[in-house]
């Protein structure tokens, strides 16, 4: 089964991008969106967070007091680190398990914020970039979230750049309002579909 990684900085588009490749009947595991829900699902990482974080981080009928969590992970990197190294493995197990039920695809996509960062991209078979200006990235998540210029800085201070994450990456997609990203999507398409095809 081919798998392909999508990533790119906060705001470039991967969700806009992955959405388009759904519409083409391809299944995304959305990595971010997983790490949120298991917190909530996966008893193992839960029991571990507990151990970690202590019992306020789940109220009485066991859902994630995300409130209390931030409060200690967003001001001091090791706790966020220690977060990490709880949920990323979990979200590992989550995909795998995602995995088997998608084995008839052409392909499969997983996208993931740190696919890079994280090196999750070591466990797809090729990865796509989506790059976007900085100035435009800032203005579409302010327009998109209730979140100030100074707390899309902190996340991007999180993130390797994006001249980084090119010598990194197989595909560029650039969604810069200057090149059409339909095309360019459908063309990585054609790709995916040749390569699945092979394999
Ligand atoms: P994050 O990392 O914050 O989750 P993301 O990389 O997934 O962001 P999107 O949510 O896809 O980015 O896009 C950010 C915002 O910009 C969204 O509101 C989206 O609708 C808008 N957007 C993205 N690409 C385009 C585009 N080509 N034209 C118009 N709006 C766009």
């Amino acid at each position: 089964m081919l798998k392909i990684g999508i990533t790119g900085g906060i705001g470039s588009g991967k969700t806009t991008v992955c959405r388009v490749f759904e519409l083409l009947g391809i299944p995304i595991f959305y990595a971010d969106t997983v790490a949120k829900l298991i917190m909530n699902t996966d008893p193992v990482l839960k029991e571990e967070i507990l151990k970690t974080f202590g019992q306020k981080s789940y109220s009485m009928d066991g859902e994630l007091n995300r409130s209390y969590i931030s409060s200690i992970v967003f001001k001091n990197e090791s706790e966020l680190d220690k977060l990490n190294a709880l949920v990323h493995p979990a979200v590992f197990r989550a995909f795998d398990n995602w995995l088997g039920i998608h084995y008839d695809a052409p392909y499969i996509i997983k996208e993931a914020a740190l696919l890079f960062e994280t090196k999750s991209y070591t466990m797809c078979d090729l990865s796509v970039l989506v790059v976007s200006p900085e100035a435009l990235r800032v203005k579409r998540v302010i327009a998109r979230d209730a979140i100030s210029q100074d707390e899309i800085a902190l996340r991007m201070k999180r993130q390797l750049s994006d001249e980084q994450k090119m010598k990194l990456a197989d595909h560029i997609l650039f969604n810069d309002e200057s090149r059409l990203l339909i095309p360019q999507i459908l063309e990585l398409d054609q790709q995916f579909l040749n390569i699945g095809k092979r394999s």
